[in-house]
């Protein structure tokens, strides 16, 4: 059994009190939801990493970064690399996020080295694919999935891969309030999850969390949730209000 995992991608917003304020909604709701029936984390901005672990206590409830620079240390302007992440508290980094390869312009090969390097410092990545509403009008999906997991994923032995969450995002669906049907996210679950069987083995395949977002929320969340291969939620807007992030962990277990 695939213990479900629920995560709030809060992108670039939240201030100094606000991500306090939610950080501590969220940790007084989910406390026991956490340690037992789900895998609960929560992605704030660079600068609130500190903050938002420090409130969030003994709540079982893990903190991640949005992003990540493959190289260790040096001369990278602007950057932030997986020992910093680590230091601080950190356990996951989302790597490929759709904002990163559409509006930053993100290749796979970038994020390939991001997944490598958040592996090898000993953080777990959740890998982010999915694709434009052309390329799903064009019957598309299923290439550009492929392409981004083999490339996302070369070069990582079956152990490594097995520290890598999949999140399916398809981009039409990301904060648009569009989600995909159940049955459509499903349909795209099952095809990773096979080529995950290809690439490495059905032990990693079944073994592996992959996670639906675009427009999840507290009353789509327990249909999404009820499909075979949807074993969790990587929620965006929804996820700044502890109230429905809270619902929505709750529709997922
Ligand atoms: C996301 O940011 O990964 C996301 C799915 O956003 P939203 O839930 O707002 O569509």
């Amino acid at each position: 059994m695939r213990k479900p995992f629920v995560a709030g991608n809060w992108k670039m917003n939240t201030d100094s009190s606000s991500c306090v304020e939610l950080s501590e909604g969220i940790a007084s709701g989910a406390t026991e939801t956490a340690s037992a029936k789900a895998t609960v984390a929560v992605f704030p901005p660079f600068v609130y990493l500190p903050s938002v672990i420090k409130a969030l206590g003994t709540s079982n409830v893990s903190v991640g970064a949005q992003d990540v620079y493959f190289e260790a240390n040096g001369a990278f302007t602007g950057e932030i690399s997986t020992s910093m992440l680590k230091d601080i508290g950190c356990t996951y980094c989302l790597c490929g996020h759709s904002e990163r390869r559409h509006v930053i312009g993100e290749t796979d090969e970038l994020i390939n080295k991001k997944v490598a390097a958040t592996i090898a410092g000993g953080l777990l990545p959740v890998l982010c694919v999915g694709e434009l509403l052309s390329e799903r009008e064009a019957s598309k999906t299923n290439d550009v999935v492929t392409r981004q997991l083999e490339k996302g994923l070369a070069g990582l032995s079956e152990e490594k891969a097995s520290a890598v969450t999949i999140a399916y995002e398809p981009v039409w669906a990301i904060g648009t309030g569009l989600t995909a049907k159940p049955e459509q996210a499903q349909e795209v679950h099952d095809f990773i999850r096979k080529l995950l069987a290809n690439m490495y083995s059905d032990e990693l395949a079944e073994a592996i969390r992959i996670q639906y977002g675009g427009s999840a929320k507290p009353d789509n969340a327990a249909e999404l949730m009820a499909q075979p291969d949807i074993d969790g939620l990587l929620v965006g807007g929804a996820s700044l209000k502890a109230d429905s992030f809270l619902a929505i962990i709750q529709g997922a277990i």
